[in-house]
């Protein structure tokens, strides 16, 4: 067997695992290597007998994905682009939410606070038309341990304790929906308290607003926070931006949201990416804030990132503030997304696209 036809052992839940590895505490051993250590081989998975880790090596392997750009910006973000076997490459970034600070006397005040923006395919089918990522058409699916590896990595790249809590996105490249099996069962594996322990509310998934995929993962109840890219408030627009609209439109997605089981601490997610002279204005902030009538929502502004080649601007901060007030003072909570690492390649898919054009492609 060629290394490549290998399943990831990051592919399986610790229940599946308990199955194919006898005797079942073993899979318990090697979850807390993977998860807990961040070991990238068999061999160094002291506890197990030596004829077992020959045999997890023969049949399984443990990097499927491999480092081969990094960026860090000044806020202290850092953006990765990893490889798979085919050659493809993803993003992700490490977004440092807050420093670790002390006080006086030189105990800990808080710790860091970590979120990681994954992505779960290589391009996406949707096409939005602001989207550098759409740029490349769809290329592939990523596996469960594919998406699983790029927060295994990242935390083993910066030393980040087992024990340290942090946050995951699925905004990075691709739609999570289009892949909803592999996306549903990392989101099962990143919460298995034996391993990374990342609860579900600490997940996000973000949809472009596949309405019946909404619905079939809020049936296959998983606990994860839910964000909309919206982007657009009526039809018309937002088939311009997001042509998969013309499938799913505003209100079917509404309707999807208002079925999707919410945690009670929790409210659903609204992004609204805002491009100058094309949604920054006050009717849309008005019409938003009636489409949202009856959620438990919260909008989440994001300043549009131009890239090369692109018609779209970066809209002004007037424009922003004015429309954040218009919803705050109207009792919808609403934040604008911090510029993080705007010195880096900041938008998913920027880093893969700087790549790409240095190596001529
Ligand atoms: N496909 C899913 C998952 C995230 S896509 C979705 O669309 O929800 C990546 C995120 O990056 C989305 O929130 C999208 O709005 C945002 N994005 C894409 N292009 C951008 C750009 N040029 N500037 C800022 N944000 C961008
Ligand atoms: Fe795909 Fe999301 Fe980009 Fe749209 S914004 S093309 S759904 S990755």
């Amino acid at each position: 067997m060629k290394i490549e036809e290998k399943k990831s052992i990051q592919d399986y839940t610790r229940e599946e695992l308990s199955q194919l590895i006898k005797p079942a505490f073993r899979a318990k051993q090697v979850y807390s290597w993977l998860y807990h250590k961040y070991v990238t081989s068999f061999d160094e998975m002291k506890n197990l007998p030596q004829l077992l880790k020959d045999e997890l090596s023969k049949t399984y392997r443990i990097s499927p994905l491999k480092i081969v750009r990094k960026e860090k910006s000044r806020d202290g973000s850092i953006k990765y682009l990893f490889q798979r076997d085919d050659g493809n490459t993803v993003e992700s970034v490490l977004l440092l939410m807050k420093k670790k600070q002390f006080n006086e006397d030189g105990s800990i005040k808080h710790q860091e606070k970590y979120t990681v923006c994954i992505s779960c395919q290589v391009g996406c089918k949707v096409g939005c038309s602001f989207c550098l990522t759409a740029k490349s058409g769809f290329i592939a699916n990523l596996t469960a341990g594919e998406i699983v590896e790029q927060i295994r990595m990242i935390k083993k790249d910066n030393d980040i304790d087992a024990n340290r809590r942090l946050n995951i996105v699925y905004m990075g490249m691709g739609e999570p929906l289009d892949n909803l099996r592999a996306v549903a069962q990392s989101s099962r594996i990143f919460a298995d308290p034996d391993g990374m322990a990342i609860a579900p509310h600490r997940q996000t998934i973000s949809t472009s607003g596949l309405s019946s995929k909404i619905v079939k993962l809020g049936k296959l109840g998983l606990g994860v926070n839910l964000a909309i890219s919206l982007h657009a408030v009526d039809d018309e627009l937002r088939e311009k931006l997001m042509p998969i609209n013309k499938a799913y439109n505003i209100q079917s997605i509404i309707d999807a949201v208002k079925q999707f089981p919410i945690n009670d601490r929790k409210r659903v997610m609204f992004e609204y990416l805002v491009i100058k002279d094309v949604n920054d204005d006050m009717a849309s902030a008005k019409k938003l804030l009636s489409l949202l009538n009856g959620i438990k929502s919260k909008v989440n502004l994001i300043y549009f990132n131009p890239y090369g080649g692109t018609e779209y601007k970066r809209p002004e901060e007037k424009d922003m503030k004015q429309f954040q007030e218009y919803l705050t003072k109207h009792g919808l909570h609403c934040t604008i997304r911090e510029s993080k690492g705007l010195d880096i390649s900041a938008a998913c898919g920027q880093l893969r696209d700087n790549e790409l054009e240095e190596n001529g492609v």
